[in-house]
C-alpha cells in the first residue's frame, strides 16, 4: 500500500517536472538581478542610468548598464529608485541604548552595567541591529560598551543567520585608564568598571589587552585616550597600536582635546572618533599619516529636541545654548579638518533612545550635521561607504557596487546625490543577496 502511493507520487512528480520544462526553464535560484533607474558609482562620484545588478551567490557577479539579463534570473525590478552601496556606520554601540530621563552617561552607564547581563545585553543588541540594517546601515564598527565580550556573541549569532542584523566589526571591551568612562564609584563599586572597560596603566597592560582582546574575539581595538584628567600615555598608545597592526587590525581612539588627539595622531591610530577639540597641527598629523577622522556629530536640533520636559524656562535656555554651541564648534572643526586634508569616515555614535525613532533612523541623522558642516551629497556618501569599509579593512569586501564585493545593495526613491536626507529614507535594503526591507513590493 505504501510502496504504491510512493510509485503514484514518484510518477505525479515526473510528469509534472516534464510539464514545466516544456513551458519555462527552471529559474536559477542562485542568480538574482537588481534593475533601476540610476546607481551611485560612489568611486567615480557619477550616476549610472539603468544599471542591472547580477547577484550570484550572495555576491556581485556582475554589474552595469543594461546588461542582459540571464535566462532563469529571479528578476527585481525597483523601478525609478536609486541603488546605492549599503551603508556602514564605523562607530556603534548596539549594545546599550540609554535613557534620557534616567539623566545622563554616568547614571545610566551605571545602571546598564550592573543590572544587565551580556546576554541579555546581546538581546538588546539584536534589535538594535535589527533597527539599523532595516535603515540601510548593513555594516557597523562596534566600539565597545558590550559588556563582557556580547558584541561577539552577537556578531556571531547575526552571522549564523540567528538574528537578522548588519554585519559587525567588533571590538570587545575599551582599553582606557584607570575607571574607562564611569563617573564617580565607590570603592567596592569600582569592580563595575572591568565589566566594560580593560584598564591599563603601563606598556606591559596595553600589549596584554590587546592581545587580550584578539583572543576574546575582537576585530579591531577601541582605546578611550582619555576621560577627563585620566589619560592613556605616548608610550601605551604606541605599544597599543604596534600590536594590534603587527596582526593587521587597527586601533579606533576615542580622543577629545589638544593633549588626547596628539597621542592618539603621535601614536598612528587608525581613526580618532569625536575630536570635538583638536588643535590644527594634529589635524596636520592626521592628513599626513592618513588617519581617519570619525565626526560623530548631529544636527542642531537633535540635541535640543531631548531637553528634558522638567527643565526650568532658565536650564533649558542655558541648556539650548550650550547644544548650540556645542553643534556650532563641531562644525567648525569638520570644516577645518577637511581644509587639511583629513579624510572623513562617518559614524553615528548613537546610544540613546531618541523619542520613537528606530536606532536606524536616528543613526542616519548625522548625515544632516555633514551637510550643515559643507560637506557635499558625494563626499558624504562616500564617508558612508568607501572610506567607512577601508577603515574596516573591508576595502575588498563591501562599500562600493562592483563584481565580486558582498551584494550589499540599498535603495532610495529620490537621488541621494542631490538630496542627502534621501538616506534617512532608505527603501529597499539587501545584505548578502538576501533582501531585509522592500517597500517598493516585490
Ligand atoms: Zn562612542
Amino acid at each position: 500500500m505504501r510502496d504504491a502511493r510512493v510509485w503514484t507520487l514518484a510518477v505525479f512528480f515526473l510528469f509534472a517536472a516534464h510539464a514545466v520544462s516544456q513551458t519555462t526553464p527552471a529559474p536559477d535560484a542562485h542568480l538574482v538581478v537588481l534593475k533601476a533607474e540610476r546607481m551611485l558609482d560612489v568611486k567615480a562620484q557619477k550616476i549610472v542610468s539603468n544599471p542591472v545588478v547580477i547577484i550570484e551567490g550572495g555576491k556581485i557577479k556582475q554589474v552595469g548598464a543594461g546588461l542582459a539579463i540571464p535566462a532563469g534570473a529571479r528578476v527585481i525590478d525597483l523601478g525609478n529608485a536609486t541603488l546605492l552601496p549599503g551603508l556602514i556606520d564605523a562607530h556603534t554601540h548596539l549594545l546599550q541604548n540609554y535613557d534620557f530621563a534616567l539623566g545622563g552617561d554616568d547614571n545610566n552607564m551605571v545602571l546598564t552595567v550592573s543590572q544587565m547581563s551580556p546576554a541579555e545585553r546581546a538581546l538588546l543588541g539584536a534589535k538594535m541591529g535589527r533597527e539599523d540594517l532595516e535603515a540601510g546601515i548593513t555594516t557597523v564598527r562596534d566600539v565597545g560598551n558590550s559588556g563582557l565580550n556580547g558584541d561577539v556573541a552577537l556578531r556571531r549569532a547575526i552571522n549564523r543567520g540567528w538574528v537578522s542584523g548588519p554585519r559587525i566589526v567588533a571590538s570587545t571591551r575599551a582599553l582606557s585608564a584607570a575607571g574607562g568612562q564611569f563617573g564617580t564609584l565607590q570603592h567596592d563599586a569600582q569592580e563595575l568598571v572591568k565589566q566594560e572597560y580593560v584598564e591599563i596603566a603601563t606598556v606591559d597592560d596595553a600589549r596584554r589587552a590587546v592581545q587580550r582582546a584578539f583572543y576574546d574575539g575582537a576585530d579591531c581595538i577601541k582605546v578611550i585616550v582619555n576621560t577627563g584628567p585620566r589619560v592613556v600615555s605616548l608610550d601605551e598608545m604606541k605599544a597599543i597600536v604596534e600590536e594590534a597592526h603587527r596582526v593587521h587590525k587597527k586601533v579606533a581612539a576615542h580622543a577629545i582635546g589638544d593633549d588626547a588627539t596628539r597621542i592618539a595622531a603621535e601614536a598612528g591610530v587608525d581613526s580618532i572618533e569625536h575630536a570635538y577639540i583638536v588643535p590644527d597641527d594634529v589635524l596636520k598629523t592626521m592628513a599626513s599619516k592618513k588617519i581617519f577622522l570619525v565626526p560623530t556629530d548631529y544636527p542642531e536640533a537633535s540635541y535640543t529636541d531631548f531637553i528634558p520636559q522638567s527643565a526650568t524656562p532658565e536650564e533649558r535656555k542655558q541648556m539650548e545654548d550650550e547644544m548650540k554651541g556645542f553643534a556650532k564648534g563641531n562644525s567648525d572643526r569638520l570644516k577645518r579638518a577637511m581644509a587639511a586634508g583629513v579624510r572623513i569616515a562617518a559614524g553615528s555614535d548613537e546610544y540613546y533612545q531618541m523619542g520613537k525613532r528606530t536606532r536606524g533612523e536616528s543613526s542616519t541623522l548625522i548625515y544632516e550635521a555633514y551637510r550643515d558642516s559643507g560637506m557635499t551629497p558625494w563626499q558624504i556618501i562616500q564617508a558612508a561607504t568607501l572610506n567607512d569599509a577601508e577603515l574596516l579593512g573591508w576595502q575588498d569586501r563591501i562599500g562600493s557596487i562592483e563584481a565580486g564585493k558582498l551584494a550589499d545593495i540599498v535603495a532610495t526613491s529620490g537621488d541621494p546625490s542631490q538630496e542627502i536626507t534621501e538616506l534617512e529614507k532608505v527603501k529597499f535594503v539587501m545584505k548578502g543577496g538576501e533582501i531585509v526591507r522592500d517597500d517598493f513590493g516585490h
